[in-house]
């Protein structure tokens, strides 16, 4: 039987065992372990990447879309409007920063529904805070233009979105902000938590860097009290020897991605793929009806799956602190019953992915 879990990160780590044991001695041997040179190089070179001015090394992404927001000044009696397909840290970071998240719908590409927007802004809405879900970017051109209109800000979560273009441009690019994740478990990652935010706002660069390093604003004077969240050097070392192979890393996301939906489309409903968009398939996800019985039958065959996520964030008894009641998200609702993500990542072989592809037929013809 092929077997097919879910995640494999020992096999990314072998193929790139050399260099980074190399680079772990190196920092070591130096003591070089927080804001060393390996920041800056990844900062610079991330920035490069995206197509951005700047970026900052933060310890998650998460905090990066908290300190960005607190940099932004967005705070108690702010309102942000968001969406509750995602990960639960999209909910945590607004509320965290004192803010009310506003979720509205979400599209067949499982992201923030432009159509939904202007009803929800209100004289306290301050963010729009888009999330590039599954690696697909949301549909920004709108979302830009309803931003610009109501002079609000619109800050990226692309924690699942690094190398994804919207219409050309990658996303981190798009708004005020981008915050993206190298969690172990994101298609640019580290050994650890890890996360980066992206600008082209020379003030908001300025504060995010006071921001993550207690308000410092040189090693003695502190400007406000804040937060110590950066990224630490043997994390940007690592992310420095993974960034070289991303694109190479993307375009095997890209395959299998294409390999799934060709293969299934007869059978299951796969992923939108619009023309303006390329996404970087951070997951493969599919809709099913009966989706616990599929589940259970891939499981038998040694095929593992998830779902990303089975409960919204406005579902979660956190997101109580928002006092929204009952929120009208009834495609986020039925996609939360019938979404399920199939294992992809670029170490996967040809001959696992052909077997989920079979075996999926198999079950519904
Ligand atoms: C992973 C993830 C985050 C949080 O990233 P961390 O680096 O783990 O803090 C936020 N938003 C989305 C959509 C994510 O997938």
């Amino acid at each position: 039987m092929v077997k097919v879990p879910f995640v494999n990160l020992g096999l990314q780590f072998e193929a790139h065992e050399q260099a980074l044991t190399e680079a772990f001695r190196s920092l070591s041997k130096r003591g070089a372990y927080v804001m060393s040179p390996e920041l800056e190089e990844f900062e610079k070179r991330f920035a490069a990447y995206i197509g951005t001015e700047f970026a900052v090394g933060v310890g998650n992404a998460t905090d990066g879309l908290f300190l960005t927001m607190k940099a932004l000044n967005i705070g108690a009696g702010d309102e942000v409007i968001t969406v509750s397909n995602s990960f639960i840290a999209t909910g945590g970071a607004i509320a965290n920063a004192g803010a009310r998240a506003i979720f509205i719908d979400v599209g067949e590409d499982y992201n923030m529904d432009p159509d939904l927007l202007e009803p929800a802004i209100t004289p306290r809405t301050r963010a729009i805070l888009p999330v590039h879900l599954t690696g697909m970017p949301a549909d920004m051109t709108p979302i830009l233009e309803i931003a610009k209109r109501h002079e609000l800000l619109v800050i990226e979560d692309a924690a699942q979105a690094v190398g994804a273009k919207y219409e050309g441009k990658r996303v981190g690019s798009l708004g005020i902000a981008g915050a993206f994740s190298l969690h172990p478990l994101k298609n640019l990652h580290v050994q650890g938590d890890g996360g980066v935010v992206t600008t082209n706002d020379a003030t908001l660069y300025r504060e995010l860097m006071k921001w993550r390093n207690h308000g410092l604003k040189n090693r003695d004077e502190c400007d406000f009290f804040a937060y110590n969240s950066r990224l630490d050097s043997i994390q940007a070392a690592i992310a420095n020897e993974k960034l070289s192979y991303l694109d190479q890393y993307t375009e095997r996301f890209q395959e299998i991605a294409m390999r799934y939906w060709n293969g299934l489309k007869g059978s299951v409903e796969v992923p939108v793929l619009p023309e303006n968009r390329e996404g970087v398939f951070h997951n493969f996800v599919i809709q099913v009806n009966e989706r616990e019985a599929l589940m259970a039958f891939l499981e038998s065959e040694g095929i593992e799956t998830k779902i990303h996520y089975p409960i919204p964030i406005h579902q979660q008894k956190a997101a109580q602190v928002f006092e929204l009641g009952t929120p009208h998200l009834p495609v986020t609702e039925k996609q939360a019953k019938r979404i399920l993500s199939l294992p992809i990542y670029p170490e996967l072989k040809d001959e696992q992915v052909k077997t989920v592809v079979d075996k999926i037929n198999r079950y519904f013809n």
